[in-house]
C-alpha cells in the first residue's frame, strides 16, 4: 500500500484550501451609463436593463421630490400674490 513519505505541514494542508472560498464573478458594462454590473441584472444607477428604463432609482425619486416641493413653493406664491392683490384691491375700495 503506497503511503505518503513524509507528513504534510499544517501550512502546507490549509493553503490547499485558502482560495476555495475565492469566486470570480463575471462583470459587465452597464448599456446606458457605463458602471460595472454584475451580468442578467438591472443598473441601480440608472435603472436601465436591455436598453430599456425599468425601475425607479434613487436619483429619480430625489428629482421628483424636488419637482414636487419647487410645484408647492410655486403654488404658495402664486396664492400669497392672489391674497395680497385682493387686499390692496379691498384697501383700496375703502379707502374711496
Ligand atoms: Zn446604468
Amino acid at each position: 500500500m503506497p503511503v505518503p513519505k513524509r507528513k504534510r505541514s499544517r501550512a502546507r494542508r490549509d493553503s490547499r484550501f485558502a482560495n476555495k472560498g475565492v469566486e470570480v464573478k463575471a462583470i459587465t458594462e452597464c448599456s446606458n451609463c457605463k458602471t460595472p454590473l454584475s451580468t442578467h441584472s438591472a443598473c441601480k444607477n440608472c435603472g436601465f436593463y436591455k436598453g430599456k428604463k425599468i425601475m425607479e432609482t434613487k436619483i429619480d425619486r430625489a428629482i421628483k421630490r424636488g419637482n414636487e416641493r419647487q410645484s408647492k413653493v410655486a403654488k404658495a406664491q402664486q396664492r400669497e400674490k392672489s391674497m395680497s392683490a385682493a387686499q390692496a384691491s379691498e384697501q383700496s375700495e375703502s379707502k374711496e
